[in-house]
């Protein structure tokens, strides 16, 4: 499959800043923000600076320098919020039945509570 990315996502936005974020990390390859309507008391967003739509394609496409610092990004931002001792879970939506709302890859870190099970039946 070939992946096509939307220039005018909300996040591509936020990379060219052209609408404010509120940054948690940011290093050479990725950009650590609040989520607008946290569903946590943490809920920090991870992203790729590169045009990438899902985490597949960012898994085939991006380079290892750009995989190697996204995952310690998410790492760092989860040693930030110290929530290493009370847990965190991280998501990552893709496509429709992943509901996923912003077409630019991303992971959810949430934490700072007790977050239920992961799925609830549909
Ligand atoms: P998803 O359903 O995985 O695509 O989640 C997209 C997330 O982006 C949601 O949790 C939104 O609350 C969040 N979001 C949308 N716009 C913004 C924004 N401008 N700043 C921060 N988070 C946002």
């Amino acid at each position: 499959m070939s992946y096509s990315y939307d220039d005018e996502n909300i996040f591509a936005k936020i990379l060219r800043g052209e609408i404010p974020n509120d940054t948690v990390l940011e290093t050479e390859h990725s950009l650590a923000f609040n989520d607008i309507q946290p569903q946590a008391p943490v809920h920090v967003l991870v992203i790729p600076k590169g045009p990438y739509v899902s985490y597949d394609h960012f898994a085939q496409e991006a380079s290892e320098a750009e995989i190697t610092d996204f995952t310690r990004a998410i790492g760092e931002v989860c040693r930030m919020k110290g929530v290493q001792e009370g847990g965190f879970r991280l998501i990552s939506n893709a496509g429709e039945h992943g509901v996923q709302e912003v077409p630019h890859m991303h992971v959810h870190v949430l934490a700072g509570r007790p977050l239920g099970r992961m799925l609830q039946k549909a």
